[in-house]
């Protein structure tokens, strides 16, 4: 068991590669404490990880809002007394070209995607400085890396999450806290279907052009991604410092 003894919350696990991810890591021995907005979703995550005789419970709270995570990391702490693994996983798609988006939808995207990992980070550190232990994973993308069309809102917030992470990283390694990125490829989940929905008039021909750009000729699962997670959350990745990681079935322009 990789994960013995450890305490990991993970935002938006009621769904996807967040809800894989809390599977994995209550399989790998983890007490895991599931957040999400949706609270039917969290609570599916929460059963599943019990049935299979793990360690789990569920926060309902809105990453964006300083109320709302202040209240589920002492919740978290008065539940378990500790946090060894943030996974700051919380985040929604964004469609069109720049000047398409409307500032709302601009704003929205930005607040979830990186005032999230900002906002779950603030009042979790704390308490990793006092320990003087922690591992902090967050959730960028390939995308902060490539150009791919019409993503300009979202691919700004995982290229800032990427550079977070790098600050991050040099600001808390003094205190023995690992910061490092995930970045995935094309994984099929509900926010990718939806994002397919909303983009393409017929999405099974969009799968098929997004998989002839990934060497793999696939689109990737929730699994591969958790899997990733479980190697930065693990002390396997020990020497990994503000690093990141591509799980992405190898992408290429296309
Ligand atoms: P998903 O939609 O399946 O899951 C995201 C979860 O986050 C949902 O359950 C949602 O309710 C929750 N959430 C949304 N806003 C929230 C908020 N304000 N507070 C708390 N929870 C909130 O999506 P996914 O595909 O599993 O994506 C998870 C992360 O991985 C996202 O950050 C996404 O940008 C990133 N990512 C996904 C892919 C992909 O292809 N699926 C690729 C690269 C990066």
């Amino acid at each position: 068991m990789r994960l013995q003894g450890k305490v990991v919350l993970i935002t938006g696990s009621g769904s996807g590669i967040g809800k894989s991810t809390a599977l994995l890591f209550a399989a790998e021995g983890a007490s895991v404490i599931v957040n999400d907005l949706d609270e039917a979703k969290g609570n599916e995550t929460v059963g599943e990880i019990k049935e299979k005789g793990g360690e789990a419970f569920f926060i309902r709270a809105d990453v964006t809002d300083p109320a709302s995570v202040e209240a589920m990391v002492n919740e978290a702490l008065g539940q378990y007394g500790q946090i060894d693994v943030l996974f700051n996983n919380a985040g929604i798609s964004g469609v069109g070209m720049l000047h398409e988006i409307e500032p709302d939808a601009w704003d929205k995207v930005m607040s979830i995607n990186i005032r999230g990992v900002y906002m779950a980070s603030k009042y979790v550190l704390p308490h990793m400085m006092e320990r003087k232990a922690g591992n902090i994973i967050n959730m960028s993308s390939c995308i902060a890396e490539i150009g791919l069309a019409r993503r300009a809102s979202y691919s700004a917030t995982k290229g800032a999450v990427l550079a977070l992470t790098k600050s991050m990283q040099v600001d808390y390694a003094p205190y023995n806290i690992r910061v490092n990125a995930l970045l995935p490829g094309t994984i099929l989940t509900p926010f990718v279907e939806k994002y397919l929905k909303e983009s393409y008039d017929d999405p099974e021909a969009a799968i098929a052009a997004i998989k002839t750009r990934q060497l793999s000729g696939e689109l990737g699962r929730p699994e591969d991604v958790a899997q990733a997670a479980l190697f930065l959350a693990s002390d396997e990745s020990k020497f990994m410092m503000g690093s990141p990681l591509y799980i992405d079935g190898g992408v290429v322009f296309g």
